[in-house]
């Protein structure tokens, strides 16, 4: 099939906004943006200076008290006109995605489906954010929540969904009457680059959403700043407890999402074609790069039967998944984001044969429809005979690498996901309803699935995560973002 129209045409030069401006940054310190499929680069990303970033916050400072004081009506008829430029802009706005991160167009589309979801769950504010109140709390006193927002908050994103995720935030913060400033990933920050545009041509006034572009030093200016409120951080485990650390030393409130080990756990009364289907786009959707892909396979049971048709279907399944360019509406499954991501995902496959585990199918040399350089490239793999304390057991691979483990009951299945160190989400396929009340009961991770691959919350629930998936309390979306992103505020009143 014929290669969707590329809408990169020559290197760009990404620049900052800040108050309302594009600026170009005087950072000596640029990162080239790659698309992993072609290798061609797409944009040069500047590393901004602390001054910079700074430049960022204090502006968002500067336009919060008139932002604040704008009716909620008023502020959510911007995100109406964001969403009409979204919709109109959806099929570039998923190219940019697959060309700067890999993922296949099908892929990007859901991505921005579910980024646009969040700007219309935010243009409820004026419903979502009102307060309370009870009368005669003694006689002839009154008492009123009123919920306020509090000013500057910041985000530093991940690359694996370099358009959604930071708006799991921005329309929230936006809405209840903050400001805010977005770190995009260096690795894919041309996505929210075209947001940006987008918000612009919107009509949000100057400094109330900033962009700048970065890595670790522009991070640590974000979750430091005396002006900025609250941080949100999705990433690894590894920076996000630094990051969870450095902003509560600086008195800041955080939301901050991390890696992920998820199992699925399959009953022996499980319906096979739908599960086989769901487990696919769970372990190989976005090639493995999704803090809710599947990495560990339990099958339940010792219906040797049953083992060998669940196994036998994954395996054809994984045979037919076409791999290349996401562009190509044909492609299954694109390449990785980075050089970074194969090597680490070869490295486990190494880790795992060495401690014992049974490589049934080796994607190390990839197989891909087209004519492009293979380097960032990696078929499907899949281990058998894998054991709990195994490393690629227990250890995020971020690649798409199966595990296949076998558990006797579902009382085991549960302890193995309650030993792992990670609570992001676990799925449970089954025809039983007692199994999954207490599957759903007893599991500790923030997103349960029932007969359902990929356990992603809609924009109106919030999107959860235990252990070392998640610190906080308020999670990103739904009420918990309108509550992170504003302060209670009592008033007790009397009158003489
Ligand atoms: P990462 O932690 O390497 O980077 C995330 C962000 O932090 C980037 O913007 C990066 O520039 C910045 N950063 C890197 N080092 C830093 C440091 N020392 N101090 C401050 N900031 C720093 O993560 P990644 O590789 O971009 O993303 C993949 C990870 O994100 C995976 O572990 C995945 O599971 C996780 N993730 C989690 C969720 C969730 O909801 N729980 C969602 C998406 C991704």
């Amino acid at each position: 099939m014929a290669i969707l129209e590329e809408p990169i045409k020559e290197v760009l030069e990404l620049e900052n906004y800040i108050n309302g401006e594009w600026v170009k940054s005087e950072s000596q310190e640029i990162k080239d943006v790659i698309n992993p499929a072609t290798q061609k680069v797409l944009a040069k990303a500047p590393m901004s200076t602390q001054k910079e970033v700074t430049a960022a916050i204090e502006a968002a400072q500067e336009a919060f008290p008139e932002w604040r004081r704008t009716a909620p009506l008023a502020r959510v008829r911007c995100l109406f006109r964001l969403k009409e430029l979204l919709e109109d802009n959806f099929e570039e706005l998923s190219r940019v995605q697959t060309m700067e991160h890999g993922k296949t167009i099908d892929e990007s589309r859901g991505e921005t489906r579910r980024g646009i979801e969040m700007v219309e769950v935010a243009t409820g504010i004026p419903s979502l954010m009102m307060g309370s109140n009870l009368e005669d709390i003694a006689e002839g006193i009154d008492e009123y929540l009123i919920y306020q927002p509090l000013g500057v908050f910041t985000h530093i994103a991940p690359y694996n969904f370099p358009f959604m995720v930071p708006l799991w935030y921005t329309p929230f913060a936006l809405a209840t009457g903050n400001t805010f400033v977005v770190k995009p990933s260096p690795r894919d920050p041309i996505s929210q680059v075209k947001l940006a545009e987008l918000i612009d041509e919107a009509g949000i006034p100057p400094g109330v959403y900033n962009l700048v572009h970065g890595h670790v030093d522009a991070a640590q200016v974000l979750m430091e700043h005396p002006y900025v409120k609250g941080v949100t951080f999705v990433g690894s485990t590894t920076v996000g407890r630094d990051v969870y650390k450095k902003s509560a030393a600086a008195y800041k409130r955080s939301i901050v999402q991390m890696s992920a080990k998820n199992f699925l756990i399959v009953m022996p009364d499980a319906d096979v074609p739908s599960t086989i289907a769901a487990l696919m786009t769970s372990f190989f959707g976005n090639t493995g790069q999704r803090c809710l892909s599947g990495a560990n396979l339990v099958i339940v049971g010792d219906d040797e039967g049953f083992y060998n048709t669940l196994r036998d279907g994954f395996l054809e399944a994984t045979s037919k998944i076409r791999v290349g360019y996401g562009l190509d509406e044909a492609i299954q499954m694109g390449p990785m984001q980075g050089l970074d991501g194969v090597e680490r995902t070869k490295k486990y496959i190494d880790i795992g044969l060495k401690e014992g585990a049974k490589l049934i199918v080796d994607g190390r040399t990839p197989t891909i429809a087209g004519d492009y350089p293979d380097d960032y490239f990696i078929n499907p793999s899949v281990f058998e005979d894998v054991t709990p304390d195994m490393t690629i057991a227990k250890e995020e691979i971020f690649g798409p690498v199966a595990n296949i483990l076998r558990a006797k009951d579902l009382d085991e299945a549960i302890t193995m996901i309650n030993n792992s160190n990670y609570g992001n989400a676990a799925s449970l396929f089954t025809a039983s309803g007692p199994a999954a009340r207490d599957f759903q009961y007893r599991v500790e991770c923030g997103n349960i699935g029932i007969n359902i691959g990929i356990v992603a919350p809609m924009a109106f629930f919030p999107f959860s995560g235990m252990k070392d998936s998640f610190y906080g309390i308020l999670h990103g979306q739904g009420r918990d973002a309108i509550r992170f992103f504003t302060e209670s505020k009592m008033s007790i009143q009397r009158w003489f």
